[in-house]
């Protein structure tokens, strides 16, 4: 691609962080966030900051995410996205969801809430937790949320105290075992007991609308949603049989930037094989729109030498930073995902990331264990890594991917903190538009 020069203009918003607007520039996208780290950690002075201004970042790329929804439509032009608030419920990406004209998949009351305050219409939410707090359904009702998922008898007694007139989906079980996040040993309901549950709901009143699934998050087999979208087809036929007027299929989340292309393929296929066109088909992605838009720099704040003179071959030192596992990278534990740590400034090799070309030797090709900043073991970023450097107290790393179920599920653990500065940028001028950077 050709990139035009860039405009970088300061912007505050009012979720209270720093938004630059980069228009389309003559860099790509990953030199434009690399300009923004940078530049941050250029204003902080290791040696006499106030406590926490060397704490992680980010640099969110809204371009990247209005690039994958142009993707999203180049592929799966049918299926209409209902953004998974949970995977990463950053306000700006919220905003840019709502603009993009995507609704949202909740999950509680504070997503449903945090949903609303971009403006939206309710019917743009889908309550998409089968096991819901009963509290919580009746914040739905009263906020006009009607969309949501069952899949159990015992939701469907709760629905009828608290919200009779909600709009059902019954969650059905998918084969996730090739996911990286599996689901359905906790969600959905069998087709065994599936006409059960559509009569139990006919004799009830209630009003069934749609069937859901989810086939696991980072999902590997694109067969799996040819199998479950013939699943729901058997079902909404149960569904007609039963009394119901079924008008919608979700077909869940569990898609990835990798393998995109592959499974829209797939499963675009599959709804108009088995789904006539005045079926309304929905989703709810969440990894694949924002994984890629976050990348995090973080703070060398301690070095032990471990080194071995008895073997120089296992040369080697162990790294501290002041994010881990209890914080951002949550996404260890949780989302069993492996960030790849990179040099952004590296005093001791003379050089930084500016320079792409590897320092000489004989700093070149040090070996590193990457620890966070608690008091427990547990606490380990990468257990070897390799960099083209000799990394020091003070330095900075950077880790790319860093979008996806990361913040959201990071902790107060040892009194560090679990909200970090977003500079937001991006690469597009599309998204530029819309959030009127
Ligand atoms: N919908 C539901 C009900 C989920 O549980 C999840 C993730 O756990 C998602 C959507 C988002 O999945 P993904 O991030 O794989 O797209």
């Amino acid at each position: 691609p050709h990139w035009k020069d860039p405009v970088v203009t300061n912007h505050t918003t009012d979720h209270g962080v720093i938004s630059l607007s980069v228009p389309r520039g003559h860099k790509a996208p990953k030199e434009l966030v690399l300009d923004q780290l940078r530049n941050r950690v250029g204003t902080v002075d290791m040696a006499r900051c106030d406590p926490g201004d060397e704490d992680a970042f980010y640099v969110a790329d809204m371009g990247e995410i209005y690039r994958q929804h142009m993707r999203w439509k180049m592929n799966l032009s049918r299926v209409k996205p209902f953004y998974a608030v949970k995977c990463n419920p950053d306000p700006e990406i919220l905003r840019l969801m709502a603009k993009l004209g995507n609704g949202f998949d909740c999950a509680s009351k504070a997503e449903i809430d945090l949903a609303l305050q971009t403006g939206i219409d309710p019917s743009r939410i889908i309550y998409a937790q089968p096991c819901k707090t009963r509290s919580y359904l009746r914040y739905a009702a009263q906020k006009g949320v009607k969309q949501m998922t069952f899949d159990n008898a015992d939701e469907l007694y709760k629905i009828k105290a608290d919200f009779p007139e909600a709009e059902l989906y019954l969650r059905i079980l998918t084969d996730d075992s090739s996911s990286l996040c599996r689901l359905s040993m906790k969600f959905g309901a069998s087709l065994d007991i599936a006409r059960v549950l559509l009569d139990l709901a006919a004799q009830l009143g209630l009003k069934v609308v749609g069937v859901s699934f989810h086939v696991g998050s980072g999902a590997e087999d694109p067969a799996t949603f040819i199998k479950a979208v013939k699943d729901a087809r058997w079902v909404f036929d149960q569904a007609t049989e039963a009394g119901h007027g079924l008008h919608t299929l979700d077909v869940g989340g569990g898609f990835s930037d990798d393998t995109f292309e592959k499974f829209a393929a797939i499963l675009g296929k599959a709804v108009d094989d088995y789904f006539p066109a005045n079926i309304r088909i929905i989703a709810e992605p969440g990894r694949y729109y924002v994984a890629q838009a976050f990348t995090l720099a973080a703070h060398v704040i301690a070095r032990r030498d471990v080194r071995d003179p008895q073997d120089p071959a296992r040369d080697a030192y162990m790294i501290y930073l002041n994010d881990g596992v209890y914080g951002n990278f949550s996404n260890i534990i949780f989302d069993h995902q492996h960030p790849v740590a990179q040099i952004l400034t590296c005093a001791g090799s003379g050089s930084d990331s500016s320079s792409s070309s590897v320092p000489s030797s004989p700093v070149a090709g040090t070996d590193y264990s990457i620890w966070g900043p608690t008091c427990d073991g547990i606490d380990v970023i990468s257990e070897r890594i390799t960099l083209p450097g000799l990394v020091d107290v003070g330095d900075w790393l950077y880790f790319e991917n860093m979008g996806a179920y990361t913040r959201c599920s990071a902790t107060r653990f040892n009194g560090f903190p679990d909200s970090h500065d977003v500079i937001y940028i991006s690469s597009e001028a599309g998204a530029s538009a819309l959030l009127e950077y």
